[in-house]
């Protein structure tokens, strides 16, 4: 079937992105569901720094690509599915995750600890789970998947292990943010965090991630929030949304109380890493979920470690299991306790995107919502 959707042809051209336009709005042939696959209708599609990171080259993939991987949308046809096809009826709303769990590897047996090794092949090579591309340009060239979702398009075939059914009551747009900006925050607090009450959770860098994960620390009882940011709105927001302090990363240096039990590092930057590092208290955990540039390095104490007995973690996608995780953070946004809305900074449409990529590059965004037109 014909869809229109934005792919990326080359890598790191220059900003403003808004003119130099990485992304083409373009219509693509897409094939039909194969085999443990589903054809999706994109319903709502966020801008992750993630896509920004494959734009600017700090992420290399395989191009051309169609970006976007958090999303929500229906099912609107089923290839023959081997199991789970009571999950997916025609009508079923759906949360695309970015990396497919094929629940049959060593990785997969890890409690979500370790990301699931054929996933992490074919997301790296920009192919489905089960391999290869749906996708084919205009010139007749394969068109490349990213992380197994490209869902800045009006449909995308996705593998049955890439998606989460949710009940209808959750809305598109909430459904959206909880695949990556939900997921990896909030899973990086309740999977790899190990808050206990009385704790504090200090959160270094407020995107759509480190947002995420102040609203899951808030929702935990008896639990104290700090947030650190450049930017003076979003320290702002996150006092408005509950936290006890909100500063930038010199003034919390400076102030003995933003030492956190857990800190977690979500700008994927090597200031923001060594920064969540020195606000660890003793015997506390920085757990590290941002993406930095393969290259870079960061500097720390081996003994400041030691002698405080701290710990350092990385988490890729929050150590989380989509099918288990996703009905929590459901049932926590139900209960009023997760209001995910409060990541909503913008609504846009497909052909804003390289204007909204210069917005997230300047650090001036939360998560900026592609509204499908179908
Ligand atoms: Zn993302
Ligand atoms: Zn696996």
């Amino acid at each position: 079937m014909k869809i229109t959707g934005a792919v990326l042809s080359q890598r790191d051209l220059p900003r403003p992105y808004a003119e130099s336009a990485p992304l083409a709005v373009t219509s693509l042939e897409l094939a039909e569901p194969g085999p443990e696959e589903l054809l999706v209708r994109i319903e709502v599609a966020g801008l992750c720094h993630s896509d920004l990171s494959v734009v600017n080259g700090d992420r290399p993939r395989p191009l051309p690509m169609l970006l976007g991987h958090e999303a929500a949308g229906v099912v609107e046809a089923t290839g023959p599915l081997s199991a789970d096809a009571d999950l997916f009826p025609v009508g079923q709303r759906v949360v695309l995750t970015f990396l497919p769990r094929c629940g049959a590897c060593e990785a997969c047996a890890t409690d979500g600890i370790r990301p699931c090794t054929p996933g992490s092949v074919t997301n790296g090579a920009g192919e489905l789970l089960t391999g290869g591309t749906r996708l084919t340009g205009e010139g007749g060239e394969p068109v490349l998947h990213h992380l197994g979702a490209s869902a800045f398009a009006t449909h995308a075939v996705v593998d049955r292990r890439s998606v989460v059914p949710v009940p209808a009551d959750v809305p598109a747009e909430v459904a959206a943010l909880l695949g990556c900006a939900v997921l990896t925050g909030g899973g990086a607090v309740l999977n790899t965090g190990g808050v206990q009450p009385g704790q504090r959770v200090t959160v270094v860098g407020l995107g759509g991630v480190g947002m995420a994960a102040v609203l899951t620390a808030l929702a935990l009882d008896g639990v104290e929030v700090c947030a650190v940011d450049m930017q003076d709105d979003k320290l702002a927001t996150a006092r408005r949304l509950g936290a006890a302090r909100a500063a930038t990363p010199d003034e919390a240096a400076a102030d003995p109380a933003y030492k956190g039990d857990l800190v977690i590092e979500a700008a994927g930057s090597v200031r923001a890493f060594e920064t969540a590092v020195a606000l660890t208290a003793p015997g506390g955990r920085t757990v590290t979920v941002g993406l930095p540039h393969p290259d870079a390095r960061a500097s720390i104490s081996p003994l400041g470690l030691v002698a405080e007995g701290r710990t350092i973690i990385g988490s890729y996608l929050g150590n989380a299991v989509p099918r288990r995780d996703i009905p929590r953070f459901v049932e926590l946004w139900r209960a009023g306790q997760l209001p995910v809305e409060e990541l909503v900074s913008d609504r846009i449409g497909l052909a804003d995107l390289n204007t909204a990529l210069d917005r997230l590059d300047a650090g001036a965004a939360l998560r900026q919502l592609i509204v499908m037109e179908h």
